[in-house]
């Protein structure tokens, strides 16, 4: 693993620096501001004090934070929600260096950073990295420059996201956090011994990125001597190695595929014959062309059904990661077509094996719920933010789908395949801003989708000629209702 640590005080650059090393490299960034940050907006959220150990500590236990990306990076969610926007409040940062001086909270936190550089390669940056997080690290840096520089950037940052301030609060403020992060009896901010010291107060961020990227190269070179001279015991990864190249899935194909070939025929055809189910509107589902696919779903089979009845071979399914666990299991997910993908955390070769399948036209089934709905209710779960990420970096159309209710074996289950939409509106911007909203345009969709099944299901009694006449008559009355110039 590349696990690259960059520290320093509040405005010395760091995210920016990290971000530019992480897309260099093809890896990821982490930000782990974000994560103290995310912690203060809870507990202010929660009307309590962040300074308060009392108050803080037992809110952990409410707090889970996860990630979704975008390229490189990867965008903090707060309990499910994205919150990169809001933690970057000004007042946040105050709060934020308050929270990180409790020790249950930085423990908290360090425990997800090291698991996130476990799983792979990433720049993190923050105060105690090279310290405390990844001790161990080849590749530790020191960003500084000097304090009015460094409140002068943060200044001109905030002024840029419309925050009203002044220069000189901003310098108080950066003094002040620089002395509670330096000062703090818990992993304080600190540059070790065997960092390399950058001072970026006269740097332009190319000079500063190059220095970072020309030592990493140094020391893997070192590395790499030390190596054929039979004196290190690691060898470190090839950063050269590593600039834009994809991700390759490290599993390789098991053994005797014919016999999974023939097993996961085998499942498509027992689920079509024992999960009955009516599809209305079948030809609504793209047969071979790009689509992210969405749909409810109350059992673990329905996807089964979906696979047997509409996708074939021409399509993939997105599935949550655990169904790898069994290696019997996952090599007939994989010939399903299944995309196994780690919830709660960018999995990077996930979200590349779904748009490489878009781009290749198929279409992608997903489950924007994330999860089956155990309640069985018709409500929705709250979506996940991936298929708007996906529809949009793909540009591809959204073909909805739905379960009418609670499946089961032998039950004539019904499953509507609704028009599809595209996200028009949300291409071509930054996604992290608009992918909430676009989230919601989807959810909206799914609920116009449940009322359209509704009436066929109940009013219409499942005909769909009934239905379509329905449709017919009130597309006549709307018309009619605008020639008269009246409202309904
Ligand atoms: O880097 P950023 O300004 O977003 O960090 C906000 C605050 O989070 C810092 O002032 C610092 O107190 C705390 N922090 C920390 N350890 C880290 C990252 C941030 O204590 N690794």
């Amino acid at each position: 693993m590349i696990n690259i640590a960059i520290d320093g005080p509040s405005g010395a650059g760091k995210s920016t620096i990290a971000k530019i090393v992480a897309k260099t490299l093809g890896i990821t960034y982490l930000d782990t501001g974000a994560m103290y940050r995310a912690v203060a907006l809870y507990v202010v959220n929660c009307g309590k004090n962040p300074s308060s150990e009392e108050d803080v500590k037992p809110l952990l236990n409410d707090i889970n934070i996860s990630y979704i990306t975008d390229g490189n990076e990867k965008f903090i969610c707060l309990n499910g929600v994205n919150v990169s926007q809001d933690i970057r409040r000004h007042e946040m940062s105050k709060y934020a260096s308050e929270v990180s001086k409790i020790p249950a909270v930085r423990l908290f936190l360090v425990e997800m950073q090291r698991k996130i550089a476990a799983a792979e390669d990433v720049v993190l940056d923050g105060r105690d990295i090279a310290s405390f997080v990844l001790p161990n690290s080849e590749f530790k840096f020191y960003l500084t420059a000097k304090d009015t520089v460094r409140a002068k950037r943060r200044y001109d940052e905030l002024v840029a996201k419309g925050q009203q301030v002044t220069y000189e609060q901003i310098l108080d403020d950066v003094r002040e956090r620089d002395l509670n992060d330096m000062k703090r009896d818990f992993a304080p901010l600190v540059k070790t011994a065997d960092a390399f010291e950058i001072d970026s107060t006269d740097m332009s961020l190319t000079q500063v990125a190059d220095a970072i990227l020309n030592r990493i190269k140094e020391i893997q070179k070192d590395s790499e001597t030390k190596i054929s001279n039979g004196e290190a015991a690691t060898p470190i990864k090839s950063v050269d190695s590593q600039v834009n190249k994809p991700i390759k899935n490290k599993k390789s194909k098991p053994k005797h595929r014919w016999f999974y070939k023939g097993l996961a025929a085998f499942v498509r055809w027992v689920m079509g014959a024992v999960w009955i189910t009516k599809i209305y509107f079948k030809d609504n589902f793209p047969k071979k062309s790009k689509a992210v696919v969405i749909c409810n779903h109350y059992s673990a089979l329905d996807p089964c059904v979906i696979i047997s009845k509409l996708l074939g071979k021409n399509g993939n399914v997105v599935m949550k990661n655990e169904i790898t666990k069994c290696q019997f299991v996952a090599n007939i997910a994989e010939e399903l077509g299944a995309i196994p993908i780690k919830r709660g955390e960018a999995d990077v070769n996930a979200i590349k094996k779904v748009l490489g399948a878009l781009n290749k036209n198929r279409p992608v089934l997903i489950f924007p719920e994330g999860t089956r709905n155990k309640s069985n209710s018709k409500e929705f779960l709250p979506f996940k933010q991936g298929v708007a990420t996906f529809a949009i970096k793909a540009k591809a159309p959204i073909v909805p789908m739905l379960y009418y209710k609670k499946t089961g074996i032998f039950k004539r289950n019904k499953l509507m395949v609704g028009a599809p939409f595209w996200l028009d509106g949300f291409y071509n911007k930054n996604i992290g801003d608009v992918r909430e909203d676009a989230t919601q345009n989807i959810l909206k969709k799914m609920q116009e989708l449940r009322v359209e099944m509704d009436i066929l299901v109940e009013q219409c009694r499942g005909s769909k000629k009934r239905y379509l006449r329905y449709k017919k008559n009130q597309s006549k009355e709307l018309c009619s209702n605008v020639g008269n110039g009246r409202k309904k």
